[in-house]
């Protein structure tokens, strides 16, 4: 298993934070600012809690990936990883920006088209794929499917000579790789339940060939999430190319290699996945192979884009060593720290909180689980009730993990770009929390 990564160095200033986060900035009147806009102006317009995403941040961290997947003279389709942000908004924006989409559900297929990304331009992965899904990707004309396993093969052959279609297939190995991730993101072990076994991958392939309705074109990889370093993507890309000489030296064909996601990001202090470097990694292990290659980033482009404003129910002092300070946004909102231990900055928006002490604080919302808490022993200026926070790096896994546990409405997002912000999920009401409940009338007569 892959450890939690342990921290024995301490935590990042609220000055070390603004310099590794430079799309917020701190003005002396209004405070902490995302490409320019001030958060302050926003949560008085839309109120807490709220997700503010930076269209900037997003647009130009998504040319950086592409800029450095051809200058290292890559042929390289992006398709990014819809599970990590699927608001219609941000899909349409992507598309904008040339990219097509990894999809994992019937769901976010739907998504993705409703957004203008071509049926050929998305890659549909996932573990599970229902009937019903698989025959809308394939009605539609998907571009490529990822086939997590044999019996998934077989599954998709049958539906495709139903239809009539031809699916074009990917086989997604299990390189046995571990990408020193959390162990809830890490996928590329022969543990996990993602992939091929690498040991069966070239047989199973060689069968594709012999089945009608699919159309086999190479192979797919994906280690996990939240990788810093290369050293694990080269490993994986290695076994991979040589699956590739092994299925060749068969006879049988490859044109696509889709070397899956993963780019780790800086939550705390950690140097961030640079896709300069995850593009040498591709060409040093696959580079030679003649094969179109392709990259499912999630996180690396819209994690950084993303904030979550909150504010300050109470700080809850009076007979305790360290103060909890308790926020109007939990665990239903932003899950990760509960999920996956994760460290989430934590900058004031007042400007004058910026040059106050700090001293610890726990950080918690006001969901009924031990588990809704944001941080421990957090050196945070004073903040008091309806002082106003805003969590860090929460692009990405952010809102799409959200429920309304506690009957917590979904809060609203907001997207800046040039400038300007906008709603772009009004908060959900109350009210919209039970209109699709029914109490049956043999209950309603009752009461
Ligand atoms: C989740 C996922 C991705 C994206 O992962 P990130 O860590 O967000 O880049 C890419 N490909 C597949 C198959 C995935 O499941």
């Amino acid at each position: 298993m892959a450890e939690t990564p342990v921290y024995t160095d301490a935590d990042p200033t609220l000055a070390e934070l603004l310099h590794t986060h430079p799309q917020l900035t701190v003005d002396p009147t209004c405070g902490l600012m995302l490409e320019g806009v001030a958060l302050n102006a926003i949560a008085d317009s839309v109120g807490t809690p709220c997700w503010v995403l930076g269209a900037g941040t997003l647009r130009a961290r998504m040319q950086r990936m592409h800029t450095a997947m051809s200058n290292a003279g890559l042929d390289v389709s992006i398709h990014y990883a819809v599970k990590a942000n699927d608001h219609l908004a941000i899909l349409t924006l992507i598309g904008q920006e040339g990219f097509g989409a990894d999809i994992v559900s019937g769901g976010e297929l739907a998504r993705a088209l409703k957004a203008g990304i071509p049926a050929d331009h998305i890659v549909f992965s996932g573990v599970g794929k229902t009937d019903a899904e698989l025959e809308q990707a394939i009605s539609h004309g998907i571009g490529q499917i990822n086939v997590e396993s044999a019996e998934e093969l077989e599954a998709i052959s049958a539906i495709a000579s139903k239809l009539g279609k031809q699916a074009t297939i990917t086989l997604r190995v299990n390189p046995d790789v571990d990408a020193k991730t959390h162990a809830k993101i890490t996928t590329g072990l022969a543990a996990n339940k993602f992939g091929i076994p690498f040991q069966d991958a070239a047989a199973l392939y060689a069968h594709a060939f012999t089945l009608p309705g699919v159309r086999p074109v190479g192979f797919a990889t994906h280690i996990g999430s939240q990788i810093l370093t290369t050293a694990p993507y080269r490993a994986a890309y290695a076994r991979v190319a040589e699956l590739v000489h092994t299925v060749r030296a068969a006879g049988n064909a490859v044109s696509v290699v889709d070397c899956g996601g993963g780019l780790g990001i800086c939550y705390r202090n950690e140097t961030e996945g640079q896709p300069e470097a995850l593009a040498g990694a591709i060409k040093a292990e696959l580079g030679g192979l003649g094969v179109k290659l392709a990259i499912e980033p999630g996180r690396w482009p819209i994690g950084p884009a993303g904030v979550l404003l909150s504010s300050v129910i109470l700080r809850k002092a009076q007979g305790m060593d360290v103060p909890f300070l308790v926020l109007d946004t939990a665990m239903n909102e932003l899950l990760r720290p509960s999920m996956y231990d994760a460290w989430h900055g934590i900058l004031p928006l007042a400007p004058q909180a910026f040059s106050q002490p700090v001293s610890l604080t726990h950080v918690v919302g006001p969901v009924c689980e031990s588990g809704d808490t944001f941080a421990r022993d957090r050196l945070l200026p004073p903040l008091a009730r309806n002082a106003r926070i805003a969590l860090l790096d929460t692009g990405a896994y952010g809102a799409v993990m959200s429920s309304t546990y506690n009957s917590r409405p979904l809060a609203a997002e907001v997207l800046v770009e040039d400038g300007q912000w906008q709603v772009i999920r009004q908060r959900q009401s109350v009210e919209e929390l039970w209109q699709d409940e029914t109490v049956p009338s043999h209950l309603a007569k009752a009461t």
